[in-house]
This record gives C-alpha cells, sequence and structure tokens, in this order.
C-alpha cells in the first residue's frame, strides 16, 4: 500500500492514522489521543527540547491549567488577542464559581503573578522558566491534527524575566540561537521572520516567528519568541530592587514551541511509504528482519538475536520474528519511519555479512559481521546528513525571490513563498500586495537581505528588507 504524498492533506491524515501516532477519533473535536508509537515520537522531540532549555539556563516548573478570569483579562491586548478562544470554567458541581476560570490558552497570566512574589530583589535576575503542558483554544477554524488543535498538548512556553532591556535583547539571542540548533537537529528548514504588527503575539512588542512549508504549499509557524517590553510586568506589578536601592519593573520575554514541531517532522520528510525519520527522532531505529527458509529458521533467528543483543546496547532496535512474511513487515517498519533495516538470510550467515537497506533511499549494501556496528554509526550519520538536505533543497526551491507586483501576482496561485524588497514603511506597503493577493504577509526575513540598489515593490523606495508572502496554516 503507497500513500501518495501529492495529495498532502489525505497523506498527512493517513500516516497519522496507519503509523499510529495520534488517534483522531476521539469524541471532542480538536482533541486528540497520542498512541504509544506516537508518543515516543513526541517524547523524543521533547526530550531535545528539554535538553536546550536547561543548557540555556530556563529551569521547568508547572503551573495550574486554569487562570482566573480576574488575571487574564489585567493586560488589555492580551484578552483582546485571546477572548474569543477561551474555554471557562464555571461550576464547580452545580454551584457557579465566585470567580470563573479559564483553560489555560497561554501562560503570561498565571506565571506573571507569582513573578511579582518572587522576585524581590536584582539578585533574583534574570529568573527564567519553562514548562511543557497543554492549553486550550477554542479553534473556529478548520482543525487539523497536531497543526490547528483544540488541545495543544505538547505546548513548550518559557517566560524569563531580566533587569534590563539589554538583558531582554540578549535573551532574545539567545532563543534564536536555541530554536535554530533545535529545527537544524530535525533537518527542518525554516525562514527567521519579525512578524507585522497586527500578528503580533497578544501584548508583545515585537515577536519573531520561525516558519517551515509544508508540502500542501503552506507555511507553518513551527515557533515564536516574543518581547514583551514592560507591559505585563506593569500590570501585575512585578518589581524588582535595584543596587541603588529605588524599585523598577522588570522586563519579560517569552517563547515557544508546540507539537507542530511533530508534524514538521512528519509532514516535510516523508515519502510516498510513510514516516521517514533522522535516526536520533526514530521510536525504533534500527529493526532487525530475519530472512527464514525451510528447516533454517532456528539458525537465523539464533543469528538474528544475537545481532540485537550486541546492537540494543546503542540503539533502539526491534527484532521482527513475527509470522508476517517479509513483505508485509517491510511495509508496517518503513510506514514508521524506521531508518535502518538489518535483513539476515541463511546466505547471510554463510558469508558473515549482513544486509543494510536504507529507509531514505532503500540503497541496500553488505557489510560483514565485524564491522556492522561502525558501519550503523557513519550510516546513521549519513542518513541524517542527506535528509536535512534534501528537505532543505525542496525548501530553497520553494523560496521564490522577485522585483515587483506584476510577478507577486503571478505567482499567488502557486504552492511558493514570495520574498520581495520593502522599504522601511515594510508594513505599510506589505500590506498592499497582501490586500491584492490571496497570499498574506507574514512579515520580513531577518536573515536576507534585499539586492543592492533594489527598490520597494510597492513605493519604490530604496529597499530595506525582503517581505515574506504565503499561504499559511
Ligand atoms: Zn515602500
Amino acid at each position: 500500500m503507497e500513500f501518495p504524498k501529492e495529495n498532502f492533506s489525505e497523506w498527512y491524515q493517513e500516516v497519522l492514522e496507519n503509523a499510529e501516532i495520534v488517534d483522531n477519533r476521539y469524541p471532542v473535536k480538536g482533541m486528540l489521543v497520542w498512541r504509544p508509537f506516537g508518543f515516543q515520537l513526541r517524547k523524543l522531540v521533547t526530550d531535545w527540547l528539554r535538553e536546550l532549555m536547561v543548557e540555556t539556563g530556563h529551569r521547568e516548573v508547572l503551573f495550574p491549567t486554569v487562570i482566573p478570569e480576574t488575571f487574564l483579562k489585567k493586560e488589555a491586548d492580551h484578552i483582546r488577542g485571546f477572548g474569543e478562544e477561551v474555554y471557562w470554567v464555571t461550576h464547580g458541581g452545580t454551584s457557579p464559581l465566585d470567580v470563573k476560570l479559564a483553560l489555560r490558552p497561554t501562560s503570561e497570566t498565571a506565571i506573571y503573578p507569582m513573578f511579582s512574589l518572587w522576585i524581590r530583589s536584582h539578585a533574583d535576575l534574570p529568573l527564567k522558566v519553562f514548562q511543557i503542558v497543554s492549553v486550550f483554544r477554542y479553534e473556529t477554524k478548520h482543525t487539523r491534527p497536531l497543526i490547528r488543535v483544540r488541545e495543544v498538548s505538547t505546548f513548550k512556553e518559557a517566560h524569563c524575566a531580566f533587569a534590563s532591556k539589554e538583558d531582554a535583547e540578549k535573551e532574545m539571542e539567545i532563543i534564536d540561537k536555541a530554536y535554530r540548533a533545535f529545527w537544524d537537529e530535525m533537518g527542518i528548514p525554516y525562514l527567521v521572520i519579525q512578524r507585522p504588527a497586527w500578528d503580533k503575539f497578544a501584548g508583545a512588542e515585537k515577536t519573531i516567528a520561525f516558519d517551515t512549508l509544508m508540502p500542501s504549499g503552506k507555511t507553518l509557524q513551527i515557533a515564536t519568541s516574543h518581547m514583551l517590553d514592560r507591559k505585563f510586568a506593569e500590570v501585575f506589578d512585578v518589581k524588582f530592587e535595584k543596587p541603588d536601592g529605588t524599585r523598577d519593573h522588570v522586563w519579560l520575554t517569552s517563547h515557544g514551541i508546540s507539537e507542530r514541531a511533530i508534524a514538521a517532522l512528519i509532514g516535510v520528510h516523508g515519502d510516498d511509504r510513510g514516516l521517514v525519520l533522522p535516526p536520533r527522532f526514530a521510536p525504533t531505529q534500527i529493526v532487525i528482519v530475519p530472512i527464514v527458509f525451510k528447516g533454517k529458521e532456528e539458525v537465523v533467528l539464533e543469528k538474528a538475536r544475537e545481532i540485537k543483543e550486541m546492537l540494543e546496547k546503542r540503539w533502539r532496535v526491534v527484532l521482527d520474528d513475527s509470522d508476517r512474511n517479509p513483505g508485509e513487515k517491510f511495509y508496517f517498519w518503513e510506514l514508521r519511519g524506521v531508518p535502518i533495516r538489518v535483513e539476515i538470510g541463511p546466505r547471510d550467515i554463510q558469508n558473515g555479512v549482513v544486509t543494510l537497506v536504507r529507509r531514505d533511499t532503500g540503497e541496500k549494501m553488505q557489510v560483514s559481521e565485524g564491522e556492522l556496528e561502525g558501519a550503523l554509526d557513519s550510516l546513521a550519520e549519513e542518513i541524517h546528513e542527506s535528509i536535512a538536505k534534501k528537505a532543505r533543497n525542496w525548501f530553497k526551491g520553494r523560496i521564490k525571490d522577485v522585483e515587483s507586483i506584476e510577478e507577486i501576482k503571478n505567482l499567488d496561485n502557486e504552492p511558493v513563498i514570495i520574498r520581495a524588497p520593502l522599504c522601511d514603511h515594510w508594513e505599510e506597503c506589505g500590506k498592499k500586495v497582501q490586500d491584492q493577493i490571496t497570499k498574506e504577509l507574514r512579515g520580513i526575513d531577518l536573515d536576507h537581505k534585499p539586492r543592492e540598489g533594489s527598490n520597494c515593490v510597492v513605493c519604490g523606495k530604496p529597499a530595506k528588507f525582503l517581505g515574506v508572502w504565503s499561504n499559511a496554516y
């Protein structure tokens, strides 16, 4: 059975279901169940995220799921932004609650009131915490597993307080670097984009986002980081005493990554046979398939067990000694993205070799048993590189650089990202482009500058930035 990836929307649903990642049949719209295989995949991704957070000085916390209405409504922009999406707990049993409780749509208004209790002096700063939790948003748009859901069941949100704007800006840089490392390790290509004013996080001064591209031609926002300045600190009275004895509000930043990371990993790398996973994130990295013939079963199985024992010290290995025929086994493990298959048959044993098959290219190779461990090391490395490179090249090919409105319009129905020069007033001019096409202004590309001497596609003034337009999830 094949899963043609051309029709991405269908492919995505089929793979999520058949590879047993999540089950969409739970009877609440937009809320789904992680199955054991999917949960393992999720854990490998969140372990890596946790590692990066701890490495960059963030400490893990766990806040309650509910936020009192009085807190959630304190910051005006914030509640304007999230108001329509909040789930409310209004009763305890049959008694109405004195103060309604919101299921957190994000945790700024839960965490900063506690910061105001924890932070006393400059010695308490910086304070950098994160949690990986569920957040709830009553999405009215079409829901899609792991992409647009009503319970985001994997939301890493970090919240940090600083004594100065410089320190907060430094944190934005630290996060930028950490996030790049996070996506690079998963082989997911991205653009780093500053969002326009109307697309910022509700309550933020500045929002930086990472966008990748799904095979459908729609971009997917896969990470954000927000400069909150002092607005939330003023609202929640988060103050510290400076060395000179005066008191001042802290500077705040927040940043997040959700289970969209897993949607990207699945969507970007997969092929017509299912998942393709970089070895680091594959729940099963190696599957051993014994190729048995009548009368030789025991010899082959014994060798397969011996090799499994040798490999499982370093790898997540499965020996598939089930009754299914080899073809069925190949299909089963290919669908689940197992990067390397080891085949062992009677003739291999005679010759002292095993056969290795790569999931990403289908390439087969024979190695002697003595060289197996070394060969697996370099093969895993090679698979990682090759998957990432393939994704990178595909992504680059889908970014179209143009220098006129006409060219932008001509590309509007293509499944691509459009990039074009804009002047200093990029929000205003970029919006004027957006008004003439179906793609939306995602913001300006922070890694690339317009060509020397090029002009804004709208007003003709000298270009300062590269605007980015795409259809987006
Ligand atoms: Zn302009």
